[in-house]
């Protein structure tokens, strides 16, 4: 069913929006089998476990970093992955930066939003955002190039609306403020569950794992 849900889930996407396969639990097979249907992106959470997909895969896909990243493993991250999705912290730009430069490559990134101010979330609060970029544009090895935002944790997808809404407008922002000093053009928000709202919100990057895999096994 992997190959069908990929296929109907391209076929419905808006002109200008990319899907990101979230493959976290996924096997390499799996995987092989959305990107034969067409998907191009796939999205990751641990680094450890897209490392053994990326030795099968490798350059039949663009890799994004879609988890939290720890520290210790940004030197192997920087080997696999094409974007990370969630930088939001100086330190882990810090270090990002200098293994990028160790190896010349220009890290593509987006700044990851906690676009509900939950204190227990990850990400940039909306109002730090702005100096966060300001903070970042002095590592010569990053390249920013849009905004990522989880939202807090609701049933109903409706509910979500106000916080994709909120990132949008924030992300529109920064596009005028850094005219032509930045390439700002993502803009990715939405899950299985929300992603036709974050659509209508303006996402133009979703990442979708249930819909096209189906249900994950609980957590050990
Ligand atoms: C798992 C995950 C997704 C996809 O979630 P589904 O509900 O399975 O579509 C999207 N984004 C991130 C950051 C994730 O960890």
């Amino acid at each position: 069913m992997i190959k069908e849900n990929s296929q109907k889930i391209l076929k419905e996407l808006p002109e200008g929006v990319e899907l990101v396969a979230a493959t976290k639990q996924r096997s390499a097979v799996e995987v092989a089998e959305a990107l034969e249907a067409g998907v191009k992106i796939v999205g990751e959470n641990y680094v450890k476990e897209a490392q053994e997909k990326f030795a099968i895969l490798g350059s039949k896909a663009k890799w994004h970093f879609i988890g939290h990243l720890q520290k210790n493993k940004i030197k192997k991250a920087v080997k696999i992955f094409d974007m990370i999705e969630t930088l939001d912290s100086l330190a882990l730009a810090e270090i990002l930066d200098k293994e990028c430069k160790k190896v010349s490559k220009i890290m593509s990134i987006l700044i990851e939003v906690n676009s509900a101010s939950e204190s227990q979330k990850q990400g940039v609060l909306v109002e730090n955002v702005e100096r966060f970029i300001d903070q970042i544009l002095q590592f010569d090895n990053l390249k920013p190039m849009g905004l990522m935002t989880m939202g807090p944790w609701l049933d109903n997808s409706q509910e979500l609306r106000p916080f994709f809404k909120k990132t949008k407008d924030l992300f529109d922002k920064i596009k005028s403020i850094y005219q032509g000093k930045l390439e700002w053009v993502y803009l990715s928000m939405g899950m299985s569950s929300s992603y036709k709202v974050a659509i209508e919100e303006g996402a133009n990057l979703v990442r979708i794992g249930t819909t096209i895999f189906g249900g994950r096994k609980p957590k050990k």
